[in-house]
């Protein structure tokens, strides 16, 4: 029986109210598991009101309790890592070995907040005139709300909450309505933490839900992260209504492999990087750029890798890959597979002909060679396994496709040269390199963001940037009295 999946508001699962509700599959099998509550506009703002309540009394509590309860949530998450990675594979599909580095991912985020007391520091500069210091301090900014996709069910709401919650305010969470479970048990680790009632709050939903979040007066910021079409309507929705918004969209990330790279390394990097989570990550390899005469080698040592990847249900302790999300994505994504055929593509894998489970949304890996620009296989976030090689004849050319390519998430480059990397350091536009690197996710002390559209907005998510964007910047000027020197003075203030 499919079980309900509720809301989290004032520290306890409250049902939602609206009559509108969503199915949540195993991918694993197709079955439904359960049928998740869509809040209406009247319930965000419940949610809202709690939010709000809570807020005002969490900006009081001193930086050390704040630092306890982060303490006591990360060792809490660390205690029940197993189990929130199990909560995570039968709702999204991916391999219990890939759902434990999403929860120590996450992990990461809480270490990282818990240090709020250092992160929260002003400055401070004695005597900027006689008897005047100024000094700047950080503060909440209140009630903030984060919504999340479906393929990082933990680690995204962790990559915002923990900062968020740690910098004084009030967090709302609408995670995705594909895989919402992980989102509650995360507010059930937060309340077990010591975390008053209404900080950390669950609305589940849809479109609905999102956009009574947009617009809400009593919400002051937006973190978001999801695909690019979505996140430019929150990004240009969110601001219209006067909020801060930081709305981190989709990707194709590129790999160039230069001439002089080892070709093993790269093959190796590129299979984990395409087909890791069955390509539903962000900062998953999408496309391989070969520079020069490296690219029959390169084909041929990936296509060797594909044949022993070892794709199942994401229990199994053997399986390396899972299914994907839902029949229609999975159905979407091999349709892709037909595109690049129709484009001129030479197929050296293809998917859909692998010795595949027989339920579930279960996809094999595909690898399309001789793809060019103009192809849709290469424009489009296909987000599943199908890896794309472009073959290009010089570094400028290579570097060239990823400048121009409208996403700027991750990318990197396998060489031995040392020059010619910090070259591509120094030329390429995306947000995140990796230097013989395929995945290069920043860890929890610096921030995470793509340029161009992969990020909406001006501050990336977490680290020092989370921290940013969590606060508002005061700046006090401050004058003791002191009547032997008191007079009237019409002049503009001057610091001598
Ligand atoms: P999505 O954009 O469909 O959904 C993200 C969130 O937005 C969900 O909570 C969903 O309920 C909500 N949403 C969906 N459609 C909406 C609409 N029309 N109006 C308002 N809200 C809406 O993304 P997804 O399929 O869940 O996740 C995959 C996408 O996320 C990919 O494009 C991937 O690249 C991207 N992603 C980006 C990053 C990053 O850091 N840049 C990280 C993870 C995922």
């Amino acid at each position: 029986m499919a079980s309900r999946i509720s809301h989290w508001i004032d520290g306890a699962a409250v049902a939602g109210t609206s009559g509108r509700a969503g199915p949540v599959f195993n991918p694993a099998t197709g079955v439904q598991t359960g049928e998740v509550d869509f809040a209406s506009a009247a319930e965000v703002d419940l949610a809202v009101a709690s939010a709000t309540a809570a807020a005002a009394q969490w900006r009081e509590s001193s930086l050390s309790r704040r630092a306890a309860i982060l303490f006591a949530f990360r060792e809490l998450l660390h205690e029940h890592a197993t189990e929130l990675a199990e909560v995570l594979t039968s709702e999204h599909g991916k391999v219990l070995s890939d759902a434990k580095g999403e929860v120590a991912r996450g992990l990461e985020n809480a270490e990282f907040a818990a240090g709020v007391p250092n992160l929260l520091k002003g400055s401070f500069s004695e005597q900027v005139s006689g008897g005047v210091d100024v000094y700047s301090i950080r503060q909440p900014v209140g009630v903030v709300a984060g919504i999340t996709p479906f393929n990082f069910p933990a680690m995204v709401p962790l990559w915002m909450c923990t900062t968020a919650i740690a910098c004084g305010n009030a967090f709302i969470l609408k995670p995705s309505e594909k895989d919402p479970s992980a989102a509650l048990f995360l507010a059930k680790l937060w309340q077990e933490a010591g975390l008053p009632d209404g900080v950390f709050t669950v609305v589940n939903g849809d479109r609905e839900a999102v956009d009574a979040i947009l617009a809400h007066p009593g919400i002051a910021a937006v973190s978001f992260v999801g695909s690019t079409p979505v996140a430019r309507h929150i990004y240009e929705t969110g601001t219209r209504h006067g909020k801060r918004v930081q709305a981190l969209g989709g990707a194709k990330n590129h790999m160039i492999v230069l001439p002089d790279a080892d070709v093993e390394m790269a093959a190796d990097a590129a299979v984990s990087a395409a087909y890791g989570s069955a390509g539903e990550r962000c900062m998953a390899i999408s496309v391989v750029v070969t520079v020069g005469d490296v690219g029959d080698a390169v084909v041929d040592a990936i296509a060797a890798r594909l044949p022993k990847l070892r794709i199942g249900v994401g229990t199994d302790p053997d399986a390396e890959m899972g299914p994907l999300i839902t029949r229609e994505h999975r159905d979407t994504v091999a349709s892709y597979v037909d595109a690049g055929i129709s484009e001129g593509a030479t197929v050296v894998a293809d998917g859909r002909k692998a010795d595949l489970p027989e339920d579930g949304f279960f996809l094999g890996v595909s690898l399309l060679d001789h793809v060019t620009p103009q192809m849709s296989v290469y424009t489009d976030e296909i987000f599943g396994p199908v890896l794309c090689v472009v073959r290009a004849q010089t570094y400028a050319e290579a570097v060239e496709l990823v400048n121009h390519n409208e996403y700027g998430n991750g990318t990197a480059i396998f060489t031995r040269d040392g020059g010619a990397a910090r070259q591509f350091e120094f030329d390429v536009q995306a947000g995140m390199v990796g230097i013989n690197v395929p995945i290069p996710v920043p860890v929890a002390y610096y921030s995470f963001g793509g340029w161009k559209a992969s990020l909406f907005g001006d501050t990336h998510m977490y680290g020092p940037d989370g921290v940013h964007f969590y606060t508002r910047t005061k700046v006090v000027t401050s004058r003791w009295p002191d009547p032997a020197t008191s007079t009237v003075d019409l002049g503009f203030p001057q610091t001598r």
